[in-house]
């Protein structure tokens, strides 16, 4: 049996008609850049997600950059944000000018550990990055307390997290803004890049805009220099048909989730993941810490069972930061499990008999009965 990691065109075949027609509208109607469809999406999605503001930009990293910039972030402030994650979310901070600075995940959840935010804060401190990893939302209300204490914006980096709670609150709606990437392979993807900002803070919602619409609201009217980030309208028109079944398509990979974490329980080389209390985790990835794991992960792909690591080496040791001086003590969790995590297969569409045959593989890899 052949196990992908992703399988975006079961997807795609279970959507076909509706997909297909969407993107024969776009050309019928050359609405390629803004245009109705761009448009209905970000109604659509901030109506959905309860967002006073939304708007479709570029991608996920530009997301971020640009909710940065809009908030007054550059040369010579910091910002707090967590060790493990996509670089995006750091790179970002640095190409305002400011500085990152990184804290250690917690044990359980893989998420920045609030305990040891406030010991990073100076008087540069300017904002925190919270990501919720996986799709695990981060422990945001905590964050977000911290925050208005120490007087920071908080912008959330929900590009694994589309609708995930915490307390029953969608994960992005806790702090000043909220990024969102729809890179294909992420829960809500599209046919290509894509990305989009929530807010509920009109001035900022037009800072965004402005600065990522070459600076101006008015055509021709530049009041700064900006940049070009926008969502087309081919990938808004997939995503507003797809934006239909993402709630869906997270409560299967919750429950796929729920079985692996059933079938796995009994192996002793195998830490399952952790749903925090009160957290409505939609699993973007499956992650799990075993023993000999470079050896489990060449046995799989022998298997025809796809794997990945996310991330093999946490940000502050990657030679990108090295001017940072940071070791691996500096992120005592964080960088143990660097060797350990792994991440299996998770999609909707996987199957209960597929499920069934990654783990009879790693139970036969761990001479398992
Ligand atoms: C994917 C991702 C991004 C960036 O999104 P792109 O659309 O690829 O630019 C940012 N942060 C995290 C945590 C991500 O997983």
């Amino acid at each position: 049996m052949k196990v992908p990691f992703v399988d975006l065109y079961a997807q795609y075949l279970n959507l076909k008609e509706q997909i297909d027609s969407a993107i024969a509208s776009v050309i019928r109607d050359t609405a390629f850049i803004g245009g109705k469809y761009v448009e209905e999406f970000e109604k659509n999605y901030a109506q959905r997600y309860g967002f006073k503001y939304f708007l479709g930009v570029g991608n996920g990293t530009d997301a971020i950059f640009i909710a940065l910039r809009a908030l007054g972030i550059g040369q010579g402030d910091e910002v707090i944000t967590v060790c493990n994650t996509w670089i995006s979310t750091a790179e970002t901070i640095s190409l305002t000018g400011a500085t990152p600075v990184f804290v250690d995940i917690e044990p359980d959840y893989y998420n920045i550990n609030a305990e040891l935010i406030e010991e990073k804060i100076t008087d540069k401190t300017k904002a925190i990055i919270p990501v919720h990893l996986y799709g695990q939302p981060a422990n945001i209300e905590k964050i977000v307390e911290i925050a208005r204490r120490h007087n920071l914006y908080v912008i959330e980096d929900c590009a694994q997290a589309h609708f995930a709670k915490f307390n029953d609150k969608l994960v992005g709606t806790f702090g000043d803004v909220a990024t969102f990437s729809f890179y294909p392979g992420k829960n809500l993807g599209a046919y290509g890049d894509g990305g989009g900002i929530g807010t509920n803070d009109e001035e900022l919602f037009l800072k965004m805009k402005m600065f990522a619409r070459h600076g101006a609201l008015k055509k021709h009217h530049h009041i700064i220099e900006g940049i070009n980030s926008r969502l087309d309208g081919l990938q808004a028109a997939i995503l507003n048909v797809k934006l239909n079944y993402i709630e869906q398509w997270n409560q299967q990979r919750y429950k796929h989730a729920m079985l692996y974490n059933e079938l796995l329980s009994d192996i002793d080389e195998v830490v399952t993941p952790k749903v925090r209390p009160n957290a409505f985790h939609i699993f973007h990835v499956y992650e799990i810490r075993v023993q000999r794991r470079d050896e489990l992960m060449e046995f799989l792909k022998k298997n025809d069972i796809a794997v990945a690591i996310h991330y093999p080496k946490i940000l502050p040791l990657q030679p990108a930061y090295s001017r940072l001086n940071h070791v691996p003590e500096d992120f005592p969790v964080g960088s143990s499990y660097q060797s350990k995590i792994l991440s299996l297969p998770m999609y909707p569409e996987l199957s209960e008999e597929q499920i069934n045959y990654v783990v009879s593989k790693i139970k036969q890899f761990y001479n398992h009965k």
